[in-house]
């Protein structure tokens, strides 16, 4: 656990970094530091590890006074990775890995399986080892960056906008397996970052600071999104907030409805939907697009011929069988049928659902006592 008291960061020449900060990051979780730049995530950051010291206040570590503990000490406890990795240019990447054990007198051979065992764990490549930073894109060295901080097996990580400077799919695929790596190790992170989507990602809670280095409001990601604690947070956490909490809300209470479907390849003749619209599936039963069937002045497919890829209207998304409610309602806004296609863990078809019944099933939920996960539920963000 850290623990900020009452701690204050002044720069001589009358900055106020950071406020008065009160705050606990509990053992086991991600805290997440979330706000505009300049806000002074970095400054409360760096005082857990004493890069920066406090005007007034106190950092406490578990029990312990972190400004009576030795700094070498103290930073042995807590990895550190920051945003563009910071690796050493001329050492490889098993070396850049290794860089604190062998700092710690561990000895070589030990170091460097450790090491190797790290780039796995981060879904490097081994044969990435003998190279150098220069040959890694950014998010790989973002990865490298992780093991790194990883390398010693400290309790505590600190993490400074880790994977704001890579491209979005990159981030996107960092973003999933930082939680799974998460999920197997339970360290006790603090995670800093400027973009509240990323916050509410990843965060068990989310501290939101307003410049002048105030906390604004300390909460789990959905409690931020349904109950902004003042007019800065509300706008901060941003529009579609009422949307985006449905990301939190587990969409399996939801019926599915059996829809009749047509394989790609085979012959449309005799082929009919009451709509005109109808699902086609592949091989596996995995839903691969919407086929119009020819109606007055439709333009669709006509009554002969066979189901090709070109005829399929592919809009529609697909919310998976562990999918949250904001999966399962945008899968029925972007249907051109108005049926959202939900499907089983292999990709199958499960069935489909429409907007109203999601509706239904979100009104049912609010006038109930259900309480929203504290996590996005599976790709509760797509
Ligand atoms: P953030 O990480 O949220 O963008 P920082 O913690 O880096 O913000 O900075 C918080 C505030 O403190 C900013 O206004 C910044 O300009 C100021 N600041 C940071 N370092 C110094 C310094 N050495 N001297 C004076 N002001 C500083
Ligand atoms: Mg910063």
């Amino acid at each position: 656990m850290i623990r900020f008291d009452s701690v204050s960061k002044h720069y001589p020449d009358g900055t106020i970094a950071v406020d008065s900060l009160d705050l606990v990051a509990p053992s086991g979780q991600i805290t997440v530091f979330v706000g505009p730049s300049g806000c002074g995530k970095t400054t409360s950051l760096r005082m857990i590890n004493r890069m920066i010291e406090p005007t007034s206040g106190t950092v406490w570590l578990d029990d312990r006074d972190t400004s009576t503990i030795a700094t070498h000490e103290l930073r042995r406890q807590i990895g550190y990775v920051i945003q563009h990795a910071g690796l050493f240019p001329h050492r490889t990447i098993l070396d850049n890995i290794a860089t604190v054990p062998l700092l710690l007198g561990w000895d070589r051979r030990k170091a460097r399986a450790r090491s190797r065992e790290l780039l796995e764990r981060v879904g490097l490549p081994a044969h990435f080892a003998e190279r150098y930073p220069a040959q890694l894109s950014g998010g790989q060295q973002q990865r490298v960056g992780v093991a790194r901080a990883l390398a010693a097996d400290p309790p505590v990580m600190l993490m400074d906008e880790p994977f704001s400077a890579v491209d979005p799919i990159a981030r996107d695929q960092l973003q999933e397996e930082f939680l799974r790596l998460q999920g197997e190790l339970g360290k006790t992170i603090v995670f800093v970052t400027h973009d509240i989507d990323e916050a509410i990602k990843l965060g068990d809670q989310v501290a939101v600071l307003r410049v002048g280095g105030r906390l604004a409001q300390l909460a789990a990601p959905a409690q931020l999104l349904s109950e902004p604690a003042d007019a800065f947070v509300a706008s901060f956490v941003g529009r579609d907030r009422g949307y985006r909490a449905l990301g939190f809300t587990p969409a399996h209470k939801l019926v599915l409805h059996d829809e009749p479907t047509i394989r790609v390849g085979s012959s449309l003749a005799g082929a009919e939907a009451a709509d005109g619209w109808l699902l086609a599936v592949d091989e596996q039963g995995a839903p691969q697009g919407w086929l119009r069937l020819a109606g007055p002045g439709s333009g669709g497919a006509g009554a002969a011929g066979t189901v090709t890829e070109d005829l399929l209207h592919r809009g529609g998304t697909v919310a998976g069988a562990e999918a949250s409610l904001r999966a399962a309602l945008d899968a029925c806004l972007s249907s051109p049928s108005g049926r959202g296609v939900v499907v089983d863990s292999d990709g199958r078809l499960a069935g489909t659902v429409t907007a109203p019944e999601v509706l239904t099933l979100i009104e049912q939920q609010r006038m109930s006592s259900d309480q929203p996960s504290a996590r996005p539920v599976a790709g509760g963000d797509r």
